[in-house]
């Protein structure tokens, strides 16, 4: 990555700090517009009718409601209500999906018993509707308290899984911590500021954590051949066609069959590539967002890809 484009992705990240930002863009018509290229709408509704879209090509589905940093237990109650009733009205229609939740939305920060009595609620309510539940990982204050939540839910839950990140230093280590639970995990490469002595500040650096870890993941699902349960469900949440394509080599070499590891990817992002994956057989999903409180995740979508800012400024000037 250039130094121009490291710059735009810090300042990015830094104007997904602002209050006043937020306040800006959360009331413009036209910034709203513009984040229709990656959330179909803010209610559960329009994320539900883009979902029944998508799944017609047998894709399956995660929704994910947008919030960051709530200040009160009873908000984390209201957000655990919102998904129990949003698994139901997913699996009214039907719908081949699951739920993916930050944990700070739960109350992680405010009371980490009741985060981890509502998540374990949400995993429960998950199983009943042929669902499942995945846990978020947000910045990286918060991963010793999440990998905690997480090997508390999926003792009981097993179907739940938890999000890595490549970028963190401390990631190969806590893969290893998780490998005894036979985890479900979803590589991603890491959206937050992060110093770096805690992430790798370089994308080449991260791109290649990625792939060693992928391939330590794949190397455990393989161990499930012939009768033997699998030690992970490797799940790569990446746009990146060429390591894509990498993987699923390094899975055929090893005689790992399609659906023994998937590719979770964004609603908006690569759609014509994940419907092609999907078409060539593989596990594709497409995580679909939706919700008011979308300026902070817009900003880290945009930092992925500075040229994004083109599209809103081309959105904002016609
Ligand atoms: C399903 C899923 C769940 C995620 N969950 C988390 C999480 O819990 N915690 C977390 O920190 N991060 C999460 N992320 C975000 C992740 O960390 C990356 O920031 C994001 O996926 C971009 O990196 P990339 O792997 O796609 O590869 P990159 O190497 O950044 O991009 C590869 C290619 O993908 C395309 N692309 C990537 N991003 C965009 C974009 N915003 N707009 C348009 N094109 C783009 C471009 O063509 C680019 O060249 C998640 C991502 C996915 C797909």
């Amino acid at each position: 990555m250039d130094l121009g484009v490291r710059l735009s992705r810090s300042l990015l990240l830094a104007a997904a700090g602002s209050e006043t930002l937020n306040a800006v863009a959360t009331r413009s018509r036209v910034v709203r517009r513009a984040t229709r290229a990656f959330m179909p709408g803010e209610r559960a509704e329009d994320a539900l009718e883009a979902g029944a879209a998508l799944a017609a090509d047998g894709r399956s589905l995660i929704f994910t409601r947008l919030g960051e940093a709530l200040t009160s237990l009873d908000e984390a109650e209201a957000v655990r209500d919102h998904y129990l009733r949003f698994l139901d009205a997913a699996a009214a229609r039907g719908l081949p999906s699951r739920i993916s939740v930050k944990p700070t939305q739960l109350g992680l920060d405010q009371s980490p018993e009741s985060c981890l009595r509502h998540a374990m609620d949400l995993a429960e309510k998950a199983e009943t509707v042929d669902s499942g539940l995945w846990l978020d990982m947000e910045d990286s204050s918060y991963v010793d308290r999440t990998l905690e939540l997480y090997e508390a839910v999926k003792t009981r839950h097993p179907r739940t899984g938890i999000a890595l990140q490549a970028y963190l230093h401390r990631t190969p280590d806590d893969l290893e911590r998780l490998r005894p639970l036979r985890p479900a995990i979803r590589l991603v490469k890491g959206a937050y500021a992060e110093p770096p002595d805690v992430a790798f500040p370089r994308k080449a650096d991260t791109d290649a954590a990625f792939e060693a870890l992928a391939g330590r993941m794949l190397g455990w699902a393989a161990e499930g051949r012939g009768g033997a349960p699998p030690g992970c469900l490797p799940v790569f949440g990446t746009h990146d066609l060429p390591l894509v394509r990498r993987l699923i080599g390094r899975a055929e070499a090893m005689g790992l069959e399609q659906g023994r590891y998937e590719f979770h990817m964004l609603y908006g992002i690569g759609m014509r590539q994940q419907a092609k994956l999907r078409a060539e057989g593989h596990a594709v999903t497409t995580l679909i967002s939706y919700g008011e409180a979308w300026y902070r995740w817009y900003m880290r979508r945009l930092a992925e890809r500075p040229a994004n800012v083109g599209f809103l400024l081309r959105s904002m000037f016609g």
